[in-house]
């Protein structure tokens, strides 16, 4: 028997919504409260964009390896920062928003389903390539992708209403709080190598300096610059 069709008997791809309706459960119950987020997480397809070999676990509220060291996030921080980017249901939506890291894209995904326009990068030429398989396979058409180094921003989109990088610094790179917006935030890994971080939102005022919030301690492949 094909493969494919082996799957399909054991109903693999039926399940996976039932499977994805527990995780939201398990969100919820870990404290993501928008609804916004809880629907998303719903709806999107993880185990796309994980190795097939791993494509059972993506419902676990885990990270899971992506390859080249990296990884795919855990949901629940997936769902805590897509909270913190899109921030108080009561003031206006991000509309556009430059994710650094694209890594399996599923961060970007997320997003792309509830602003205008997502802007990844990554430095990784092989992730990239695949995300951008991915991102075509599932007709997002607001997501732009490109291969570079995320400490110099995607310039010629800027400015950003939001800028999200998950991958951990000491601190954030020069070129992104130029590309934030004023009134706009950054969320992001923050911390020094071996010392922890903390996910942390950085508010652009309007005269442009930064006001710092932290949330909980986290864990980040860490942001490496250059690209490869
Ligand atoms: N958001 C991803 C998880 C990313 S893991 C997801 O949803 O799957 C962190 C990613 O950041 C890795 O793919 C890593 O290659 C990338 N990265 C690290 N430093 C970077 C830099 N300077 N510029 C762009 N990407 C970077």
């Amino acid at each position: 028997m094909k493969r494919l069709d082996r799957r399909a008997l054991l109903g693999i791809g039926m399940t996976s919504q039932r499977r994805r309706d527990r995780l939201v459960e398990r969100l919820r119950a870990a404290g993501i409260r928008d609804p916004r987020v809880l629907e998303v997480m719903r709806v999107m397809p993880r185990h796309l964009f994980v190795d097939e070999a791993l494509a059972d676990r993506a419902y676990e509220d885990c990270a899971l390896p992506i390859g080249y060291g990296q990884t795919i996030s855990q949901p629940y921080i997936v769902a805590r920062m897509t909270e913190l980017v899109l921030g108080d249901p009561a003031q206006p939506e991000p509309k556009k928003v430059l994710e650094i890291g694209t890594g399996s894209g599923y961060q970007a995904a997320v997003l792309a389903m509830l602003v205008e326009a997502v802007y990844t990068v990554e430095r990784l030429e092989a992730l990239y390539q695949r995300a951008r398989e991915r991102f075509a396979a599932l007709r997002l058409r607001n997501v732009y992708l490109r291969h570079g180094d995320g400490a110099e921003g995607w310039p010629e989109h800027a400015p950003y209403d939001a800028i999200l990088i998950t991958a951990a610094t000491e601190r954030p790179p020069p070129a992104l709080v130029e590309q934030l917006a004023a009134g706009g935030r950054m969320v992001l890994p923050l911390g020094a190598p071996g010392a922890g971080q903390r996910l942390t939102v950085l508010s652009k005022r309007p005269d442009g300096t930064l006001e710092a919030t932290e949330h909980e301690p986290v864990v980040f492949v860490p942001f490496v610059p250059g690209r490869d």
